[in-house]
Formats: structure tokens, C-alpha cells, sequence
């Protein structure tokens, strides 16, 4: 049994968790939020930072009034935080804001120089974003996952050696956002450098829980690129990060031209701007960049040493308690004793139990927040549900005729720096609920989006939070 108490206590730090949220039966209680692998809540000094920026709030970089200045300073400050906060050498690097980490992701694609027969080796572990941005770019390599979701590295190597001189890059997740699993992130690099490729980190699922390193580019295990997003990391205000050598952006135009992202235009020629403005083009998010990287110095103050191991314990625990509840199936690992393996990320299913059902009883019935379904990774939830071809090509023709009634998937758990073991015991036993049945709603299904919904039951948003919305006639 775990007992050692979390190390860290974020929970004044968080922004909402004294908020209770309705329940069906007419209660309410304090919201429990699992679901911080999707999206985190901010950090109150996030809040606080924003709140007192936004007086100053102005124009940056061509405005010559003194909030412009401030702002200009800020947004710069920005750049050089989150560099830091990824262990980028900034005489060589270039933070590049953008949206969140598939607008990094998607840049880095139409910007990285690619030979019409270029590989990008990447895995099938990866979430969406670090996949489908190379399909059509290059001819793109997935790597194999082991039978348990881990990375089968042999076949890595094996797929480098096959490819060899054709590997332009080797794009793979820190962390999967499905099962958790911390890739080997520092090994990989040297295999890449070794094959004459570089290798992006998708850090998206990687930079809340644990720290990123890019270290020198002298060393053979750098990292040539990461991709970040701040909403991910307690700052939602928009933001994300590529993170990368300057001169990789200083060759060719960027893929959004526009204000900004030259130096000189006239009527036939155009001189574009250095890095990063070439690839900020626009009016960029400031607000989003300065709340991204005062939540980035909080998580350097904390320690993302004290975060881990926070984590690790946490994730040891619910393993354990969730050994207590009857029909669970746990996907990747699932020994306590290897927590230190995965980020706070738990992939389930209740035996008989429907992934959308569970996690629709566990959010209207105990207030808590999950997801479900296959979390923007099919072939890897599709590779840890041991679905053969069969079973995918019939979900699949059923979901394309408008039926996502059967669609696999599992329940996810994840955590955040903040999450304790109150929030364990609330969903263990919910989960104990739902196994026994004892669950008081009628569901009813709605095939087309494969959710279910409690009849008779109207949400209170109003009461919460709702936009006041204008009459149609205006008034
Ligand atoms: N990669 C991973 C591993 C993720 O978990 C996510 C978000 N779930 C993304 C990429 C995409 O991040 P965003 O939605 O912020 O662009």
C-alpha cells in the first residue's frame, strides 16, 4: 500500500479548485479535474501576472508609445523564458510563439527543408499533430509500438538503418498522451545524429511533468527541436512554441507571410525579417506569451524534479487503488512499481462497461472530468485495444456512415502538478460505483457523437457562467 504523503501541494496555486459544479441528483460538490492532459487550469499567478500586464497591454514592436515599449519588452522576455525554460542556447535558437504545439508542429513541416525522398521517421505513438503534419511532406515511417504501448526501439533502429540517407528527421512525442509512456528521447537523439537526421520533440505532453533539456548542440543527444503548449501547462491563453536552430528558419520564406515577418517590401521584391519574426507573422498573442512564460518560471521555481516526483507517486498510488475495482483493464503499464516510467497519464475501460458511459457517469454523477474515446491517436489506442483489421475496418465503415455508437476507446485519467490523493479516492470510487451498476441516471445514447446524455436533466450553466446573448432583432 502507498502512504507517503504527496511532496507538493499546488492546490493554492491553482486557479477554480474550490468550485463546486451540479450534480444529477441536485448536490454539488468541489469539481475533480482529470483531465489535465487535455487541457490544464492556470496557475493563479498566471492570473495575477495577466492581470496586471493588461493595463500596459499595447502594440508590440513597432509602437513607440511607453506601453508599447513595456509590452515590446515583455513579449521579448517571453521568448527568452521559454527558451531557458526548454534548455535552448539562445545564440543559436529561436522561441518561435505560435497557437499551441500542432501550429508548431504544422510550421516546423512546410518549414524544415525536405528532399522530395526525404523520411521522417516517427511513431505510433504519436498524437495526431506529430503525424499527420509529415504525411505530406515526406514519406513518413512509423515505428512500432511494443505489444504493452511501449516503443519498440529495435524496430526503431531498424527502420533508421533501413532509411539510411534519406532520414531527414525524427519527430516523436516526449510523452504518449494516451498511455503515458516517456520516450527515450535523449537516446533517440544520438541515433538521429548519428543517421545525419535531427530529431523534434513533441513536448506537448512531456514539458508539464517533466524537464525539458535540448542541451548544447555539441552534445551527440540534443534535441534540435521541441514543440510546446501553454494550456497544457497552466497558462491557457492561446500559446504554444517551437523551439529551434535560427538558421533553419533563415533560408527560405515562411509558410504565413504578411505584417511583421519582413524587413523592407517593395512593389517586386521582399527582404524578409530575422528569426523569430519572419515566422511570427501577424500581431502576435502577447498576453498568451507572457502567461506562458510566467507559468514556465513558476514550474522552474517549483522544480520539475519536485513535480515528477509529486507525479510518480501519485500515479504509483491510483495504480494500486485501482486494483480494487471490479473488470478494470488498465492499458500500458500498470505495476506501481514502474510509475516512474510514464507521466500522469491512465488509460482504462470497465469491463461491460461503454468508455463513453463511464466517463459521461463519472462527470454528471461525481463531478469529476475525464475523457474518452481514442484521444487524437487512433492507431495507437487501435495497437493498445489489440483490435485486429477486422474489427477496425467495421468501426471504421460505421463511424464514416455517421455511427460512433461502437467506436473503441478507453477512459483516461491525468493529472496535474496540483491533483492529490482526494482526487484518487473520489474516482476510485466512482469507478466502484459504476461496476456495481449503482449509478442513479437513465443515459440515453446519441449515436451520432457516440456520448451519452442523462434524460431529464437540464445543465444550470447559467448559474455558472454563460454569455449574455443579444435578441436576434438586437435588442
Ligand atoms: N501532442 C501531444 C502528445 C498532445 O498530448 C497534444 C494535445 N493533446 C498535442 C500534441 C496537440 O496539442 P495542442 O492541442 O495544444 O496543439
Amino acid at each position: 500500500m502507498i502512504t507517503a504523503p504527496p511532496m507538493l501541494d499546488m492546490r493554492s496555486r491553482i486557479v477554480g479548485l474550490d468550485r463546486e459544479v451540479p450534480l444529477l441528483d441536485g448536490r454539488r460538490v468541489p469539481y475533480v479535474n482529470l483531465d489535465n492532459a487535455a487541457s490544464t487550469p492556470p496557475l493563479v499567478d498566471v492570473l495575477r501576472a495577466v492581470e496586471a500586464f493588461m493595463p500596459y497591454y499595447s502594440s508590440v514592436h513597432r509602437g513607440t508609445g511607453f506601453k508599447s515599449r513595456l509590452s515590446t519588452v515583455a513579449y521579448d522576455q517571453a521568448h527568452e523564458i521559454i527558451g531557458r525554460f526548454v534548455g535552448a542556447d539562445p545564440r543559436t535558437h529561436t522561441v518561435i510563439f505560435g497557437k499551441n504545439t500542432t501550429e508548431a508542429i504544422n510550421k516546423l513541416a512546410y518549414r524544415y527543408p525536405l528532399e522530395p525522398d526525404a523520411v521522417v521517421i516517427t511513431t505510433q505513438l504519436e498524437h495526431h499533430s506529430n503525424d499527420l503534419p509529415w504525411r505530406p511532406q515526406a514519406h513518413v515511417v512509423h515505428v512500432h509500438a511494443l505489444p504493452d504501448g511501449r516503443l519498440d526501439e529495435d524496430d526503431f533502429d531498424r527502420q533508421l538503418a533501413r532509411h539510411a540517407g534519406r532520414v531527414a528527421l525524427v519527430a516523436v512525442s516526449g510523452a504518449s498522451n494516451v498511455s503515458g509512456f516517456i520516450q527515450p528521447i535523449h537516446r533517440l537523439a544520438r541515433k538521429a545524429h548519428a543517421a545525419g537526421a535531427r530529431i523534434l520533440v513533441d513536448a506537448a505532453q512531456l514539458a508539464p511533468h517533466r524537464r525539458v533539456d535540448m542541451r548544447p548542440d555539441d552534445d551527440p543527444e540534443h534535441l534540435d527541436f521541441v514543440a510546446l503548449s501553454a494550456h497544457k501547462m497552466y497558462a491557457p491563453f492561446g500559446t504554444g512554441a517551437l523551439v529551434g536552430p535560427k538558421e533553419v528558419f533563415l533560408h527560405q520564406p515562411p509558410e504565413y507571410s504578411g505584417g511583421g515577418t519582413v524587413d523592407i517590401v517593395t512593389l517586386d521584391e521582399v527582404y524578409w525579417a530575422g528569426a523569430p519574426d519572419r515566422d511570427e507573422a501577424g500581431s502576435p498573442n502577447v498576453v498568451g506569451a507572457v502567461a506562458m512564460a510566467v507559468a514556465a518560471q513558476v514550474l522552474m521555481e517549483v522544480g520539475m524534479e519536485a513535480v515528477a516526483a509529486h507525479e510518480e507517486h501519485l500515479i504509483a498510488y491510483t495504480l494500486e487503488r485501482l486494483r480494487e475495482v471490479p473488470g478494470i483493464r488498465i492499458y500500458g503499464e500498470s505495476d506501481p512499481a514502474r510509475a516512474h516510467e510514464k507521466v500522469g497519464v491512465i488509460p482504462f475501460n470497465l469491463d461491460g462497461v461503454s468508455h463513453f458511459l463511464a466517463a459521461a457517469i463519472l462527470g454528471y454523477e461525481g463531478g469529476i472530468g475525464v475523457r474518452s474515446g481514442c484521444f487524437c491517436a487512433h492507431p495507437y489506442v487501435v495497437h493498445l485495444l489489440q483490435l485486429d483489421e477486422a474489427q477496425s475496418a467495421r468501426w471504421r465503415r460505421q463511424m464514416l456512415a455517421g455511427d460512433k455508437s461502437d467506436m473503441p476507446g478507453m477512459v483516461r485519467a491525468s493529472f496535474g502538478c496540483y491533483s492529490n490523493t482526494d482526487d484518487v479516492d473520489r474516482l476510485i470510487e466512482m469507478l466502484q460505483r459504476i461496476a456495481r451498476h449503482d449509478y442513479r441516471g437513465e443515459y440515453a445514447l446519441d449515436r451520432k457523437t457516440g456520448e451519452y446524455h442523462p434524460l431529464n436533466f437540464e445543465e444550470p450553466l447559467a448559474d455558472y457562467f454563460l454569455l449574455k446573448t443579444l435578441a436576434r432583432n438586437g435588442g
